[in-house]
Formats: C-alpha cells, structure tokens, sequence
C-alpha cells in the first residue's frame, strides 16, 4: 500500500511508559516495585463473590445492562451519596466503564472538543495527555512545584499548585481541569483549601473539573481524601473517576466509573455505547459485592479501605527507610501506593549504549532492570514535554508489595551501594 496507512491521531501517542517498561521487566524477571498493582490477593470477600458470580449460572455470563451492571450502580450510588452529600441517581449519574482508563477515555472524547484547551496539573498520570490529544484537545500544563526550590523537599504534602498560576493558564477556550488526588506518581492528597481554590476557578470561569480518585482509600498519617464534587456548586461540573481495581487490590477486574451530575455522564454514556458499550458482567457483580460489603463495614476496624491503608502505612515505611540508608532521597508520599525518590546523589557509568539518547531516568531505570534485576518506573514520563527535563532525577518506586518483595529489593539496593 503506498498511502498513508495510519489516522493523523495516532501520530505522537505512539511511545507508551507502561508497554516498554512493564515487557522490560518481564523480559529480566527482576523484583518488580514498576507497575503499579499488588503482588498479594484481593480480599476473600472480592474473591468468594467473582467465584460465586461465576458459578452462579448461565445469567452471569451473558451481557448485563451496557451503562452499567444494576447490582453495581445501585450501590455505588447508595455508597458514594452518603461521601458526596448528593443524592446519586444510580442509572443518571454513573457510568461503568472498562477500568479508570475507559472512564477516563470516554470523559475526554465526551467533553473535550478540537481547539479546547485542558489544563492537566503536573505531575500526572501519563494517559491523560495521549487522551486530550485524541480528542482533538490542547494539554496546557501547570506544575506542581516544591514549596521551597532548593531544599530538601521531603513530603509530598511540601508540593503544591500556585493559585495565581494556574489563573494564568485559563484562557476563553479553557475547558477543563484534570487533578489526581491522592496523585500517581508524588503521592499528594489535596488538602480541602487547594480543592477550594481549584473550585472557585472552575466555577468562576465556567469550567468542568475530571478528577481521578483511584487511590481514594489510601492515605497516610492523618491526610484525609476529599471529594472536589462536595465542595458547594462541584456536584454539576465534576466528572469523580473510580477504580475496582485499585479498590480491591485486583487490578486485573479492570472495572471502572466516572459518576457525576446526570446532564454530563449521558455525554460519555454515548462515547461508551459506540465503543465498548458492555462491561465484564462477572467482574462488576463482584465489585458490587464488594461495596455491598464495604457499605455495612463502613468506619468500622473491619472495614477493608481502613485495613489497606493500615497495611501499607508500613510498608511505605519500610521502603522509605531502605531508600534513605542507601541515598535514594524518598518523597514521603501522603496517599496512593508509590514512592518518588531523587537519584541525583548517585553516580552510575551506564555502559549501554543504546540508550544514550534517552532521558537521564529512563537510563537509570534501564541499568537498575538489566544490571540489578529491580524494576521501577522514570518520573519524567509523567511530566509535559516542556518540563519532564527537570525531573529525571526522580525515580518511582511501588509498595503495594508483599514484605518479601520489598525485602528482596532491599538486598539489591544494599548490594549495590556497598559496592559503590
Ligand atoms: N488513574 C490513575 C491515577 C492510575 O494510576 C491508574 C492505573 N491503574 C488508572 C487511572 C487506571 O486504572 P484502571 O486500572 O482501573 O484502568
Ligand atoms: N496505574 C498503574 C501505575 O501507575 C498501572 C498503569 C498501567 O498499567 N498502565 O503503575
């Protein structure tokens, strides 16, 4: 064929951190904190409700309602009514999507129009810039910046987002604001007087507000995860995006939602009915027993999104420690389950050279795969073209590992640096 083969739209999207980096590591059968999902089960309730949905006759393998399994929407309505303090309309309000991803694809297809500009605030989860480009949008960037540049930034709570510069990116083709609380890959929980201020710009300027919250049961330390759609006049502009998967600790679920005012979620209801339109019957009517579950435990010590945080506490200890005493500087993350840490204090001769135009991270993450079987993920894919530069020196560690993991990529980053 001598003609163009591709659509103009895949051009620039092509280079994707999860596809290179998550084969790498299996290619090198390293000690796996890259990717981010847990290498222990989900809980046996999460379990026991997928076998019993599977075994429970020929219902549960046929298609289920397209917008959203009934069992599933029911509950997450009733459930997150009570968070948002808004009544939530089970088959207006929410869409069940294929994952966080499918949420997020179908709200930036639904939304986003060409020439629309949407201000991403950095650093972001790294889909959503592909995602707006797709969509015929602008990705205009707003970093989040350390409170005092220069010293030691040890929290990810001492990142935060300037009010009057992200005032300054709003222009009359504005049409929204993507933030990710707690965020992948810094960790930070957005305190309410930062959502405050978000809000105030979205409603002041007319604008919608996406904003990821799959990570929204884990935090750490007193950090408290609020809801934008609770602040006074979000309910009818914000689009919450959800995860099953990160919810569980079963990634592999893949079910997802955008909930939201009614006048908003039909727009992505229409993306998804001529995309995917059904989602795993099985697999939501597990996560729907899941909240079912989660609904009666609520606040209570047996509840799982009280006992995961608990598990992890310690583990983002463990591993912040073991970074600390071999020189990686960790930024203590305030939610989610990853760790940034600085590795500008250590020098490493990279001898392969087919990387050598690559960013510095990139290298490094490269070298500790091949040369010390430890996977991790490069920070500066999570940043703009414009401002990734000044982030390669950041790496992104995953604790949502078994002990014996992390215990095992302890004795290689030990190893190393005694041999240093
Ligand atoms: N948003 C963020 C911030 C994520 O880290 C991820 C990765 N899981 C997703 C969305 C996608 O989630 P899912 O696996 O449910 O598609
Ligand atoms: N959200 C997970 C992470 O950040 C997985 C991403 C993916 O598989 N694309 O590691």
């Amino acid at each position: 064929m001598s003609r163009r083969v591709h659509a103009r739209r895949v051009e620039g999207v092509d280079k994707n951190i999860w596809v290179e980096f998550t084969q790498l590591a299996a290619d090198y059968k390293v000690v796996n904190l890259g990717q981010g999902f847990p290498d222990f089960s989900p809980p046996k309730f999460v379990q026991d409700a997928f076998c019993e949905a599977v075994s429970g006759g020929c219902q549960m393998h046929q298609y289920t309602r397209g917008f959203g399994h009934p069992a599933l929407v029911k509950i997450l309505a009733k459930f997150y009514s009570r968070i948002v303090g808004h009544e939530i309309e089970p088959f207006e309000d929410i869409l069940v999507t294929v994952g966080a991803y499918q949420a997020l694809f179908c709200t930036f297809q639904a939304l986003v129009d060409e020439g629309d500009e949407v201000i991403i605030v950095e650093p972001f989860f790294d889909c959503y810039q592909p995602m707006v480009k797709m969509a015929g949008g602008k990705a205009v960037y707003v970093p989040l910046r350390p409170r005092a540049e220069g010293s030691n930034v040890l929290s990810s709570g001492d990142w935060v987002l300037s009010a009057e510069e992200l005032a300054s990116k709003i222009t009359p083709h504005t049409k929204a604001i993507v933030i990710n609380t707690p965020n992948n890959p810094l960790g930070k929980v957005y305190k309410t007087e930062e959502l405050q201020m978000i809000a105030d710009l979205c409603i002041k300027h007319d604008l919608l507000c996406i904003s990821d919250e799959v990570y929204e049961w884990l935090t750490y330390d007193g950090a408290k995860h609020v809801k934008i759609a609770s602040l006074p006049g979000m309910w009818e502009r914000t689009i919450t995006i959800g995860s099953g998967g990160k919810t569980f600790s079963a990634t592999g679920l893949k079910v997802g939602w955008a909930i939201g005012s009614g006048h908003i979620i039909k727009h992505l209801k229409t993306i998804h009915q001529n995309s995917v339109y059904h989602c795993a019957t099985a697999a939501q009517e597990a996560v729907a027993h899941g909240f079912q579950r989660e609904y009666e435990q609520f606040g209570s010590p047996e509840s799982y999104f009280q006992q995961l945080p608990e598990k992890l506490q310690d583990k983002r200890k463990k591993l912040a420690s073991c970074l600390e005493s071999v020189g990686l500087q960790p930024i203590m993350p305030e939610g989610g389950y990853f760790m940034m840490a600085d590795i500008s204090s250590v020098t490493v001769d990279f001898s392969d050279p087919s990387t050598k135009d690559e960013p510095y991270d990139f290298r490094f993450v490269k070298w500790l795969i091949k040369e010390k079987g430890l996977a991790t993920i490069p920070v500066s894919a999570f940043f703009s073209p414009e401002h990734s530069k000044d982030f390669e020196k950041y790496i992104r560690f995953c604790f949502v590992k078994e002990d014996s993991t992390l215990n095992a990529a302890e004795d290689i980053l030990r190893k190393w640096s005694t041999r240093k």
